[in-house]
């Protein structure tokens, strides 16, 4: 394992960015080799267990209720419907299984108990678990843990500057409050981003500066180009070039060199060549299942003629790190608080968000 440097400067990663291509390719894929193993790439299945409905107004995405786009909400799936989803994602090659809420924050109660029992569940069937379920607390964080979950995901999105500009309802600073609250513990930190929405190349490299500066890195950094949808406010953006995903899946690489480097939304877009670029730029993660959350995915299939082309292989699960033990919720050391944590309300409104939630009520 390479040593990380935690006080890298906009500066520095602009010049990484920015390198000629050849070169900036040459050095992640360096930087990959002495870290990973570049044949291996990790399959994870992405499940959306409550969707739509969210007071949340990220500018990026569908699931907000303010924008009404045409996605089909539900409530939160029982436990035996996500063991069954797991079950056909892990004979399908996935070794991890992402569980994604569209909440603001983890609320105590009859339906985070569920959601405790899902990741129980989920580790029993030998996989990863990992849980995107938005704001969680020190007490929530330890719940979770002593279920056996692997992994938390909490992006940072993009750079403090830019996050004004996409989401007005909680702060960036809420963001590292939850990631420290699971660094508490001993579960695994995944935190990325997304390009593409409408941000500066300096942006990317803040972003960065922000993930790199934690203290342990995350483990895994997913990467997202927008893939704008109608009725969001992010709706007329035009798609990121293959190239500047290459650069951006490069940088990450070098600067986040232990951390397991995810491409995310926006496969869809891209060539076969293309993800290959990126797979040799120091990617070795990957979503698969038709769907991620609520936006388009390749087919697993297609992904699976692809790692033959290249020679690639699924990763097996806890490679990084031991599988954790599941306590019963009957022996649980940490109880249900019925917390009610007081998270951030900016004051700040953006304006193209709220034109798409005037739109939206016509
Ligand atoms: S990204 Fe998450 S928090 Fe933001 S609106 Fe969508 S579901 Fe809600």
């Amino acid at each position: 394992m390479m040593q990380t440097k935690h006080n890298w400067t906009k500066e520095e990663i602009l010049a990484i960015y920015n390198k000629p291509m050849m070169e900036l390719l040459y050095d992640a894929a360096t930087v990959h080799r002495a870290n990973h193993n570049p044949n291996q790439v990790q399959v994870s299945t992405l499940l959306s267990i409550k969707t739509g409905g969210c007071p949340e107004d990220c500018g990026y995405c569908p699931q907000a209720a303010r924008y009404h786009t045409d996605i089909e909400g539900n409530d939160l799936m029982s436990v035996s419907q996500v063991k069954a989803q797991a079950l056909r994602a892990k004979s399908s090659g996935s070794s991890r299984v992402c569980m994604g809420a569209a909440w603001r924050n983890v609320k105590d109660g009859p339906e985070f108990d569920s959601v405790l029992e899902m990741v129980r569940t989920i580790n029993k069937l030998e996989m990863e678990v990992c849980c995107t379920l938005g704001m969680i607390t020190e007490n929530q964080a330890q719940r979770l843990a002593e279920a056996g979950l692997y992994a938390y995901n909490h992006n940072l999105d993009t750079s403090e500057d830019y996050y004004k500009d996409v989401i007005s309802t909680r702060a960036f600073q809420d963001r590292l409050d939850t990631i420290e609250n699971v660094r508490k513990t001993n579960v695994t930190v995944c935190s990325g981003g997304i390009i593409g929405m409408g941000e500066a190349v300096e942006d990317r490299a803040g972003m960065l500066v922000a993930l790199a500066s934690l203290s342990p890195q995350p483990e895994s950094t997913p990467i997202n180009a927008l893939v704008p949808v109608e009725g969001t406010p992010l709706e007329e953006i035009a798609p990121v070039s293959i190239w500047e995903m290459i650069r951006m899946v490069a940088t990450t690489r070098i600067v986040l060199p232990n951390t397991q480097v995810r491409l995310s939304a926006g496969r869809t877009q891209m060539s076969q060549e293309g993800q290959a670029m990126c797979f040799f730029a120091g990617a070795n993660s990957i979503f698969a299942g038709d769907k991620l959350l609520t936006t388009p995915n390749p087919d697993v299939h297609e992904d699976m003629k692809l790692f033959e082309l290249l020679g690639l292989q699924p990763m097996k699960p806890f490679v990084k790190k031991d599988q954790p033990q599941s306590v019963e919720a009957q022996y649980s050391k940490y109880k249900d608080q019925a917390e009610k944590p007081k998270w951030t309300r900016p004051d700040h409104k953006i304006e193209r968000n709220e034109l798409a939630k005037a739109k939206a009520k016509l």
